[in-house]
């Protein structure tokens, strides 16, 4: 099969979104952004035994490589809109791709998202890299930089379970009860476009957890020129993890683990209930975890003691 008719096979599907001018077929797509909003753009990449084991199944891939390119979107509290996708592959094996692309555009139409076009390129390693545009209002971004010295510091879902099912998955665990939820946490992720968008009026800076809670909360931090106190004992660790790990693994997973595509923000003080309701309405669980302090770096504390935790941190260089 030559390059244009895998395009056209997999990648080429009919778009109703009327901002698309032009999509996949010549050489650039055209879009036209609604008047008075701002663009959003990002890029994430993924490589096969890199950032997931080789022999996943290829419609996670697929659903996994989106979610995580939303997960960025969601963290500037912005709307998804617009994808494209740069492709490389070692060879043209249509069950792959087929299923590939299932999981995909599985997560793009959760998300309403549309593929306006891409690349596709031979090499000897699967890497996909996902480029996603989408817009918000302007002064509603989300920035890293907005945490101030007394805010709270919260964080949605249970993070930990990501990097506790990949670990899980790479041992050989079976796939069912409590090992099946964890894995399924790292292979399908849950970007949190939803509530992030709600709380962007709230919320005074926020992250998405890709790197692990302790790494990006720091990242956060130091574009904020702050510190933060964090209490490691009110870090809401998820039944299935504390089913099948120790309690002290499962905190460093997570502080430690990365992959949870959870987001943690700063909100100032008053906001507590606002933020209850919003997390009700969302169906997601928001933990309050800490608090902005003036300086740099993050204390952690534990049932009112001093706790030290050395940061394994997950760096490519
Ligand atoms: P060019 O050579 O001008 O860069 P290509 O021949 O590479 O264009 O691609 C043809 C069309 O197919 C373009 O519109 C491009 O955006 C689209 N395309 C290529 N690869 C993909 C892909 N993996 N997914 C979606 N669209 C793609
Ligand atoms: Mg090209």
């Amino acid at each position: 099969m030559d390059e244009f008719a895998l395009i056209r096979r997999f990648f080429d599907r009919p778009i109703e979104d009327e901002s698309i001018r032009l999509g996949i077929g010549d050489d650039a797509a055209l879009v036209g952004p609604e008047p008075g909003r701002e663009l959003v753009c990002a890029v994430d990449t993924i490589v096969a035994g890199t950032h997931y084991p080789q022999d996943l199944p290829p419609f996670d891939v697929g659903y996994r490589s989106v979610a995580i390119n939303l997960s960025d979107i969601a963290a500037m509290g912005a709307r998804p809109r617009w994808m494209t996708l740069a492709l490389t592959i070692p060879n043209a094996d249509t069950g792959w791709l087929s299923l590939f692309a299932e999981g995909l555009f599985t997560a793009a139409s959760e998300a309403n998202v549309s593929l306006i076009g891409g690349d596709t390129t031979r090499g000897e390693t699967t890497v996909i890299s996902i480029q996603l545009m989408g817009d918000v209002d302007p002064e509603k971004a989300i920035r890293r930089s907005g945490a101030r010295p007394g805010d709270g510091i919260f964080v949605t879902g249970t993070p930990g379970d990501a990097a506790a099912g990949l670990s899980l998955l790479t041992g050989g665990s079976d796939q069912t009860g409590e090992s099946e939820y964890l894995i399924g946490r790292f292979v399908r992720p849950t970007a949190r476009v939803e509530f992030a968008a709600s709380i962007a009026s709230i919320a005074s800076a926020a992250i998405d957890l890709s790197d692990g809670l302790y790494a990006d909360l720091q990242k956060l931090l130091l574009s904020s020129k702050a510190g933060a106190t964090l209490d490691v004992s009110r870090l809401p660790l998820s039944a299935e993890i504390l089913a099948k790990f120790d309690y002290d693994d499962a905190v460093n997973f997570a502080l430690g683990g990365g992959d949870d595509y959870e987001l943690c923000f700063a909100a100032s003080q008053c906001d507590d209930s606002e933020i209850d309701t919003l997390a009700k309405q969302n169906h997601l669980q928001v933990t309050r975890i800490g608090k902005v302090v003036a300086g740099d770096g993050i204390a952690c504390r534990r049932d009112g003691e001093t706790f030290k935790y050395t940061d394994p941190g997950y760096r490519h260089f």
